[in-house]
Order: structure tokens, then sequence, then C-alpha cells
């Protein structure tokens, strides 16, 4: 069975040279278990870093047959990153872990056991996430919830890091979204799958190349890409908005008729015209984000183009 361990990155000079060593250490030790082909490899894709990435892989390339590289364009983001990785990788089962040494590669060892027992799905899971802020805990939690009860089927704790047979990285082609959500698609595919769990660590060296502003990017993309829920909400908030203002109406004549004296003032016409005017725009929102999605995708963009390569073996052409 040949292994290719996928991995984008983006910027990563910092712990590219300790990520190569332990991948190499790897890869050594499971081809002499006989475990894996002595062709496995690691493919390290550079997302269009800025610093030395592209040098690194490059060198290590030529110093370690363990190691080959793909340089993207330009920066593509780190799922278009992973893709590159998969669609260009050839083994008979692919890896896909980021570059920053936080996912334990140990657990290689265990997917590709799992994979050998059949399995053409492995996802790692976090056993724990007591390493991340309480913060990032609590909104990952509130998050995998939410994605739930919006009836997208996703693996909690379960970022990027798993194997994929050559099977299901083959149906993940059919799939022309260029927005790609992989957490989302994956359970999807519906081929026979298991879990391994793993601690995570702290980044080895080097900054989060994910900032709240893209991570709250991202989690919105997760949610308009499975689900229709929001623009629901819509009709039933505005349903409830006009039962309510109905109400009141009824209330309102009621008074005038039955009473002598008339609904008082200002605020009952101030504040429902700024409320309505806030909830309006707030949907008309909505309704625009998906609407962008449409227009986005329909035009088919292709997702990344591949520069060099490193390390390959030369292939026919
Ligand atoms: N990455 C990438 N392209 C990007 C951003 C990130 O290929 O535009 C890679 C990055 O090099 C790393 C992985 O994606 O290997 C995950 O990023 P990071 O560790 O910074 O995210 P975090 O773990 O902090 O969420
Ligand atoms: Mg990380």
């Amino acid at each position: 069975m040949r292994l290719s361990i996928v991995v984008p990155c983006y910027n990563e000079e910092a712990v590219l040279p300790e990520t190569v060593k332990r991948l190499a250490e790897l890869l050594e030790r499971l081809s002499s278990q006989g475990r894996i082909d002595a062709d496995s490899h690691a493919l390290l894709v550079d997302d269009g870093s800025k610093d030395r990435t592209w040098t690194l892989i490059e060198e290590c390339s030529a110093q370690s047959k363990w190691i080959r590289g793909i340089k993207l364009s330009r920066n593509r983001g780190h799922q278009n990153a992973l893709l590159a990785g998969l669609f260009h990788a050839d083994g008979d089962a692919m890896v896909s872990v980021d570059a920053d040494l936080q996912d334990d590669l140990e657990a290689i060892a265990q997917m590709v056991d799992a994979h050998l027992a059949g399995m053409d799905v492995v996802y790692g899971v976090r056993r724990r996430r007591e390493t991340d802020t309480f913060f990032k805990r609590a909104s990952a939690e509130g998050y995998y919830k939410l994605l739930a009860r919006m009836g997208v089927e996703i693996v909690f704790n379960h970022a990027d890091y798993r194997l994929l047979s050559r099977r299901a990285v083959s149906a993940l082609r059919e799939y022309g979204e260029s927005n790609f959500f992989l957490r989302g698609i994956i359970p999807q595919l519906g081929f026979p799958s298991a879990t391994v769990y793993y601690d995570r660590a702290e980044r080895f060296a080097g900054e989060s190349k994910y900032p709240l502003s893209k991570m709250l990017a991202f989690a919105w993309q997760g949610i308009t890409s499975f689900s229709a829920a929001p623009l629901r909400m819509i009709t039933g908030l505005g349903l409830l908005i006009s039962l309510g203002s109905f109400a009141i109406s009824a209330w309102a004549l009621w008074v005038k008729l039955f009473s002598d004296h008339a609904v008082p003032g200002w605020a009952s016409t101030v504040v429902p015209i700024y409320l309505l005017g806030g909830v309006q725009l707030l949907c008309v929102g909505i309704i625009g984000e998906y609407l962008a999605k449409i227009y986005l995708e329909t035009k088919q963009r292709p997702r990344y183009f591949i520069e060099k390569t490193a390390g390959e073996p030369q292939r026919p052409q």
C-alpha cells in the first residue's frame, strides 16, 4: 500500500525542518515494518508562501526520498491547498495533516492499520481540547452543535486530519463546488469509516494562519454550503413579527373603540420602525449571502494552479 501524506504549508519556514524530519522518520519506520510501500511519501503543498517555505521544500525533497513538493501559483487557502495535494498525490491512501505538528503524527500508524483493515475514511478525532483557549473550546462546541441542528452531518472534534482511500478521493472529485468545506462533504461520501483518537498539542513554532476573522468566514462558509436553514429562519422570523404586529394592531383598535383614551405615543411608532428596518436589512443580508454564493459558484473558476513540483518521479507525458 502506497501512502501519501498531504501537508498544506503557508509561511511555515519556522516549523518545516522539524515537520519534515518527523514525517521522514515515520515513513521510514512504517515502511521498514512492511505496513506501507517504499515509494510512499509526504507531499508538501506550498500554498503561495511569502517566506522560504518553497526553498526548504525543494532542499528537503532533494535530500530525502520520502519528501515531495508542489507549489501553488499563489495563496488559495487551506482547503484548496489540501485539495491540490489530494488530487495530485497518487497514493493508495492519503492522509492530510497540518504542517505545524499540532496533530500527533503517531495517529497515522493507526490510520494506516484501519485502512488495511478495509476502511476508506479514517477520522482523526481529538480526545480532549484542553490545549485550546476557553473561547475556542466554547465556540467550537457551539458551532458543531449548531451545524448538527441545521442538519449538517459532521464528526465532532474532527478537523482536517484524516485518511482517505484512493476511492474516496476519486469520489471527492465528483463534487463540483469551488468553495469546498471538506469536513461537511467527507461524511456524505458514505464509504466504510473508522475513528482514531489523538491528543492535540500546541503549535510547534510559528503563528496560526487562522485569525478570528478567517475562522468566522470559514464557519459561515460551512453553514451556507450545507444548509438553507438561515433562509428558513427568515421566514419564521417574518411570520413571528407579522403575528406580533397583528396582535398589537388589534389591541390599538380595541383601545380606540372601547375606551376614552388613545394609545399614547412616540415610542410605539418610532421603535417598531427602527426595529423592523434592522430586521429587514439583516434578512436581506442573509439572502444576499446565498445570492453571492450562487454568483461565485456559477462562475466555476478553477481552484488552484500548480506552478512547480519537487522530488517527483518523472511522469510519462
Ligand atoms: N494553511 C494554508 N493556507 C492558508 C492558511 C493555512 O495552507 O492560507 C495551512 C497552514 O500552513 C497549516 C494549516 O493550514 O499547515 C492549518 O493552519 P494553522 O495551523 O495556522 O491553523 P490553526 O491550527 O491555528 O487553526
Ligand atoms: Mg494549527
